[in-house]
């Protein structure tokens, strides 16, 4: 249903995306996941046709976005990053114009009825969308397209700035949607794509990094072994310990001190559990153990874990800058703090 094929976006010397290729198969809920700036929205912004691309080809329905837009186009509804509504008309008027500008020919009154109900905007149908809330927008965002029953729908960042019980509801209104098209879902929130996604593409820095089934990324980062651990105990005695202890593979110190504490980074062999041992040994030793926290992954370590786990040949596993991303736990904040 969407194939891309070593697309390329580069302003000057930037390149915001990086001769990138993948293909989405109809019915397929796709997740585009990727740290702001990674270049999700130029592509997303490429594919619906907003932006042009330097080079590569971009379509959907087999019609290219540049050479056929009018066939790509009506196959596709876009919720961008920003929803295009204009404040002063009421959802019934903004759903009535979108309409006309779609030049949509199914029957006016029953397809604008029936969005209402699947996005659940009824209530405000005839207020002003200046008056509603951040989620309602955001519904009507969805309302717009959905117009046209187009068979693609692609969601930029579609929960940034809800608040968390509107973001269960929309990821709900995402996956329903999910049952009859097919959908590209793209954000920095891990826990999204989770939540709503068959497959995850991840991309940073222009490249994507990774093309995986959701369940493998979840069984990755539910496999992470590292935690940081807070010890109050002479330095070098203490990481000596650590690292001969079984069940770790691997420890160092992670260079914060407070007081007397040292903070170091263990990882347990797989398939242990080393914490509850781990605070016998040091009690043992009177070194009290001050804290202890799971430590979560960056996009590299799951790109790196992914590809141990595929056995690709490695260039690409000499630790570059990390990435940050949002790991379960931390979305709500998150997703109201997106810096670009
Ligand atoms: P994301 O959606 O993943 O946050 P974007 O696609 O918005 O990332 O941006 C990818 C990169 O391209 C970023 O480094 C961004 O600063 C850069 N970029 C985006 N638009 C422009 C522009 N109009 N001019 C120059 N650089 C841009």
């Amino acid at each position: 249903m969407i194939e891309i094929n070593n697309l390329v976006k580069r302003y000057g010397n930037k390149f915001a995306v990086d001769d990138i290729s993948f293909s989405v198969n109809e019915g397929e809920i796709v997740g585009f996941l990727g740290p702001n700036g990674a270049g999700k929205s130029t592509t997303m912004n490429i594919l619906t046709g907003y932006l042009s691309c330097t080079s590569g080809t971009a379509k959907v329905g087999g019609f290219d976005v540049l050479e056929n837009p009018l066939e790509a186009k009506k196959l596709i509804g876009f919720l961008p990053e920003q929803p295009p509504l204009y404040l002063d008309m009421t959802v019934e008027e903004y759903l009535n114009f979108v309409y006309d500008l779609k030049n949509c020919k199914l029957n006016r009154y029953k397809h604008i009825k029936e969005i209402c109900e699947v996005v659940k905007i009824n209530d405000v149908f005839k207020r002003l969308i200046r008056n509603l809330s951040k989620g309602y927008r955001q519904r009507v965002g969805i309302a717009q397209a959905l117009i046209g029953n187009p068979k693609v729908i692609i969601f930029d960042e579609p929960t940034v700035g809800l608040d968390p019980k509107q973001i269960i509801e929309i990821r709900n209104l995402i996956r329903t949607l999910g049952n009859d098209h097919t959908v590209i879902l793209s954000t920095h929130i891990l826990p999204e794509v989770q939540a709503v996604c068959d497959r995850i593409l991840i991309i940073n820095s222009g490249k994507i990094i990774a093309d995986e089934k959701t369940e493998n990324i979840t069984r990755v980062v539910e496999d992470n072994r590292r935690y940081k651990v807070k010890i109050c105990g002479p330095q070098r005695e203490v990481l000596d310990m650590l690292k001969n202890k079984d069940g770790i593979v691997y420890a160092e110190v992670m260079g914060e001190r407070e007081n007397d504490s040292f903070t170091y980074m263990v990882e347990s062999a797989p398939g242990i559990d080393i914490r509850k041992n781990l605070f016998f040994t040091l009690a043992e030793r009177n070194w009290p153990l001050v804290g202890l926290e799971s430590m979560g992954m960056d996009l590299e370590d799951i790109f790196i874990k992914l590809v141990d786990r595929n056995n690709i040949a490695d260039t690409s596993r000499k630790k570059r800058a990390p990435v940050d991303f949002v790991l379960p736990g931390e979305a709500d904040d998150e997703s109201k703090n997106k810096q670009e």
